[in-house]
């Protein structure tokens, strides 16, 4: 193996760990983005792509995937029921 390949697999490498950050940053789990594409490269960037967006809902109403904060469906204007308990009450 000759240096112009091993710096062609790095830059690969690298350029996977940097999708993976920022597919992770997308998705509100960028320490899962890092790690996955860290340990795994390729493969951990596909993981995390078919992962599940944990920063949006499924608005009960009409289905849109909408941000988890939201009081108010921007889509159809119900007002969103969310899933996990209250710590108060
Ligand atoms: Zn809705």
């Amino acid at each position: 193996m000759n240096m112009n390949s091993i710096s062609f697999w790095i830059i690969f490498y690298l350029i996977m760990l940097a999708l993976s950050v920022i597919i992770g940053y997308l998705k509100g789990n960028i320490i899962a983005g890092f790690l996955l594409g860290y340990v795994l490269g390729p493969i951990g960037l596909i993981l995390i792509l078919l992962s599940k967006d944990r920063r949006t809902i499924q608005c009960h109403a009409c289905l849109e995937k909408i941000h988890k904060h939201s009081y108010i469906c921007p889509h159809c204007q119900t007002k969103v029921q969310h899933k996990h308990k209250k710590l108060i009450n």
